[in-house]
């Protein structure tokens, strides 16, 4: 025959104090005392029965297990535990408890352990090493369980004990009229259990910090925003369960000379009213050091653009292609004439009157955009 439930048998709620359980066990251990009932042997049964229900009902801590497995959650029927033959079930109880303690049970992963949070860090990039990659070697600091206790808070070698208020379930009721409302329980904040004998080492929170070194390879390419995660090197999660990931988002500092449009590079490149004049070659040192020369055309107005290709920035999926360098050229009017420069650019001012004046040329802006969408006009391009 299968057991009946404690509570049915004591005629109680299973919401019932421990004042409550006493008074309906009192009531029916009279009624069923086999002196009351001389040569009935199925009230003796009864009692028996009775007796049982009260005896795991009134102990805080058997009620617990018996609230969470039912009978077969105690070993020997009910009968007063011997050292071990409950705590095995315990065990579970806390393993499941402890998951509890930690979080609201968000990403819970097999055997309901939580996978640890994950770690957002800025990383700071130079544009240089966002163009070519770079080998970082960074500290990073994560919360890991308490190295002493193992997470579970209590001094190593002893238990928690199930809260008493709640007796183990997390869920305390509360009257409401005719309704018992279930919430937290205030004495454990739903955990089931409270710490008496706790960790001295993270004074019960189960918890402390860690520190690692971790070395992360920035390929090139990467932009500000870019996200590098690294599995694993989070925080830890519920003891046994995995760690959380690490996540890099890359910050590319600005650069004096270059500036950065997606994977073109744009930079400036002063010449002088001569050189645009007269057109010619001019040198000039890319991001990664690489010397370039330019063929400045004849005629250049100031803020033409030029497109080195292949000086740019690498693309992050395929580094081996590469974006534009567009060098702005600006010309210089000189501000500072020797005697003899005066002497020719008096010269010169003589000349012009006799000449015609140009139409104004596109805006350099323009012109740049041009370049920047594709439709730039074959007179501005050279190659380096
Ligand atoms: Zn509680
Ligand atoms: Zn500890």
């Amino acid at each position: 025959m299968a057991k009946r439930c404690y509570y049915e048998v004591l005629g109680v709620p299973r919401t019932a104090t421990e004042a409550e359980i006493t008074k309906a066990y009192r009531a029916l251990a009279k009624k069923y005392h086999p002196d009351q009932n001389p040569g009935d042997d199925s009230v003796l049964e009864k009692y028996h029965e009775v007796t049982e229900a009260y005896e795991v009902l009134k102990d805080p801590e058997k009620r617990a297990i018996y609230d969470r497995y039912g009978h077969e959650g105690l070993a020997n029927g009910g009968a007063p535990p011997t050292e071990g033959g409950v705590y095995i079930n315990l065990d579970e109880v806390f393993g499941d408890l402890i998951d509890g303690l930690f979080g609201s049970g968000r990403r819970r992963g097999r055997g309901g352990m939580r996978r640890g949070d994950d770690i957002e860090m800025v990383l700071d990039l130079e544009l240089l090493e966002a163009a070519t990659g770079v080998t970082r070697t960074l500290t990073v600091r994560y919360e890991a369980n308490c190295r002493s206790c193992g997470g579970r808070g209590t001094r190593p070698g002893t238990q928690p004990a199930v809260c008493r208020r709640c007796r183990g379930s997390g869920t305390e009721y509360v009257s409401g009229g005719f309704f018992a409302l279930p919430q937290r329980c205030r004495g454990c904040g739903g955990a089931g259990y409270v710490i008496t004998d706790p960790c001295p080492t993270c004074r019960g929170r189960g918890r402390g910090e860690a520190q690692e070194t971790v070395t992360v390879t920035v390929p090139a390419g990467v932009d500000t925003r870019t996200q590098l995660t690294l599995r694993g090197h989070g925080h830890e999660g519920s003891p046994g369960a995995p760690r959380g990931d690490l996540h890099l988002i890359v910050r590319v500092k600005e650069h004096k000379t270059f500036e950065r449009d997606g994977h073109n590079l744009i930079c400036q490149c002063p010449i002088s009213f001569a050189q645009a004049a007269l057109g010619g070659p001019v040198e000039l040192t890319t991001l990664t050091g690489e010397k370039v020369t330019l063929q400045v055309p004849r005629g250049t107005q100031t803020h033409t653009v030029l497109r080195v290709p292949g000086h740019g920035m690498p693309d992050l999926d395929n580094p081996r292609r590469k974006g534009d360098l567009l060098v702005i050229l600006i010309v210089q009017t000189p501000t500072q004439l020797s005697p003899e420069q005066e002497q020719l650019f008096r010269r010169l001012a003589e000349l012009e009157h006799s000449t015609p004046a140009a139409a104004p040329a596109k805006g350099w802006f323009g012109k740049l955009k041009d370049l920047i969408t594709g439709e730039h006009s074959p007179t501005s391009e050279k190659r380096g």
